[in-house]
């Protein structure tokens, strides 16, 4: 939270904006369902699943085995869980059966 507000406020002061005062607002929590479908497509074009590509509901079940996770690679369901978290606690880390690919999965919150 701090490095994101750091890069914010040095992206405004480089474009001229003097006086900067950044508000983090943690209530209501943000949850995955706030996330756009550009901001899915955006994550997924990065390499990282985003939650639910093709389903319509999410799985709360922390750890849930039965969720169907999209390789973003190469779109290919036949994936497996790695590891319960990947390069932060929101995602987890997946492997493609298909392209043998690793991706981050970004987790129903
Ligand atoms: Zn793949």
């Amino acid at each position: 939270m701090d490095v994101i507000r750091m890069n914010i406020r040095m992206v405004l002061l480089q474009h001229g904006y003097k006086n900067v005062q950044i508000t983090t607002v943690l209530s209501p929590a943000w949850t995955t369902d706030w996330m756009t479908e550009a901001g899915k497509q955006k994550l997924e074009d990065y390499g990282i699943a985003p939650p639910n590509l093709k389903q319509q509901v999410c799985n709360t079940q922390l750890f849930a085995e039965d969720e169907a996770v999209q390789c973003p690679h190469c779109g290919s369901y036949n994936t497996r869980r790695i590891s319960e978290f990947g390069s932060t606690a929101c995602k987890a880390q997946y492997q493609c059966n298909a392209c043998h690919e690793p991706f981050d999965y970004f987790k129903c919150h």
